[in-house]
C-alpha cells in the first residue's frame, strides 16, 4: 500500500505547488525539494524545529498525539507561507507511527530527514523506585520508537540523496540528576542508538546525528524549573546567563539535514549554553 502511493504523481504536482506557495517566505533553500518528517513537533524544541526546517526550504510533516494541537500548529505554520502537513502520531502506537510513514508518503511521495523530538518524563522521583510501568513507557517512547519509526522509513530514505536522521538527548546525561534516572537512562540510551545507527547507516549514505539540549524554556522544563531540584549542569556556573529558547535548537538541526554536514555522522551536539562533555 505504501509502495503505490510514492506513485501517485497528484501528490508529487500538488507538493510541487505548495513548495512554490511557500518559497516567497522561506529564508533559503538549503533544504528545497525534500521532506522532513518530525515527531512531538506541535510545540517547544519540535514546532521550532518544524518551522525551522520549513523556513529553509523543507516540507515538513508535523505530529504529535493530540488532532488539535496537530491542526493549530499546521495552521499557525502555513500562515506564514510554510509548506507544512499534520498528522496525529503518537510515537509508542504502532498504528500511528504507521499512519505517519503513510501520510509522508500519501503528501510528500518521499522522506528525506526523521528528526526524533518526541520524549516523556513522566516520574521526578527514585529510579530504583520507579514502577516497572514507568520504565517501560519511557525506554518505549523515548528509545523504541525512534529507532522503529526509522526502520519503516528506511526503504524511502534510502532512496534518496544525503538523508538524515536527528534523535533528541539530554544534557543530563552528562550530569544526572539523580531524581530524573529513568529518563536520563534513556537518553543515554539515544547516545549510544546514534553511535550505533550511524555506524549501521553509513553505507546506505543515511547520517544520523543527536541534539543534546540543556534547559529548554519549554512545558516539558517546567516540572523541572518550577519543582525544588536544583540543576546540576555545569550551565549555571560557567555558562551563557539565561535559559535556552526552542528556536536555540532549531538552526542545528537543519545544519545537521543540509549538504554542509554532509561528512558528520554519529555526533552529539550540546546546545545547552555550555557542553559539559569533551
Ligand atoms: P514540549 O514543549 O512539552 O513539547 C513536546 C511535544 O511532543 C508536543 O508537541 C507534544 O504534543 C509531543 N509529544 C509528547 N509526547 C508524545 C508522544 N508520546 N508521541 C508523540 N508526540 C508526543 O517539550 P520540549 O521541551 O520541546 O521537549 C521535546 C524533546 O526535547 C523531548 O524529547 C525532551 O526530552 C527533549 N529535551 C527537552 C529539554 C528541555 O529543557 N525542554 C531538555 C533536554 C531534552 P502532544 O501533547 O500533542 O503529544
Amino acid at each position: 500500500m505504501l509502495k503505490a502511493l510514492t506513485q501517485v504523481p497528484r501528490v508529487l504536482l500538488s507538493l510541487a505547488t505548495r513548495r512554490r506557495a511557500s518559497s516567497a517566505a522561506t529564508r533559503g533553500r538549503t533544504l528545497a525539494d525534500q521532506v522532513a518528517v518530525i515527531t512531538g513537533s506541535t510545540k517547544g524544541i519540535g514546532f521550532s524545529i518544524a518551522q525551522r526546517l520549513a523556513q529553509d526550504g523543507a516540507h515538513v510533516v508535523i505530529s504529535s498525539r493530540n488532532q488539535q494541537n496537530v491542526d493549530r500548529a499546521v495552521a499557525e505554520l502555513r500562515k506564514e507561507g510554510l509548506s507544512v502537513t499534520g498528522t496525529v502520531c503518537h510515537v509508542g502506537k504502532a498504528e500511528d507511527q504507521h499512519k505517519l510513514v503513510t501520510t509522508a508518503l500519501e503528501h510528500c511521495g518521499a522522506v528525506d530527514f526523521l528528526v526524533c523530538v518526541a520524549g516523556v518524563n513522566p516520574l521526578v522521583g527514585s529510579t530504583l523506585g520507579s514502577s516497572e510501568q514507568v520504565w517501560d513507557k519511557v525506554l518505549n517512547v523515548n528509545v523504541k520508537a525512534p529507532a522503529l519509526l526509522l526502520g519503516q522509513l528506511l526503504p524511502y530514505m534510502e532512496k534518496r540523496e544525503g538523508s538524515s536522521v536527528v534523535l533528541v538527548s539530554s544534557v543530563g546525561v552528562y550530569s544526572p540528576h539523580a531524581k530524573l534516572g529513568v529518563y536520563n537512562v534513556s537518553k543515554t540510551a539515544l547516545l549510544g542508538l546514534t553511535k550505533t545507527l550511524a555506524a549501521e547507516l553509513a553505507p546506505k549514505n543515511i547520517r544520523v546525528n543527536c541534539l543534546v539540549p540543556g534547559v529548554i524554556e519549554t512545558d516539558f522544563s517546567q516540572v523541572v524549573r518550577a519543582s525544588s531540584i536544583s540543576c546540576p549542569c555545569p550551565t549555571a556556573l560557567y555558562g551563557v546567563q539565561r535559559l535556552g529558547r526552542p528556536e536555540d535548537c532549531a538552526g542545528i538541526v537543519s545544519f545537521l539535514c543540509s549538504p554542509d554536514a554532509s561528512y558528520i555522522t554519529g555526533e552529539n551536539i550540546v546546545v545547552a549554553g555550555y557542553s559539559p562533555h569533551l
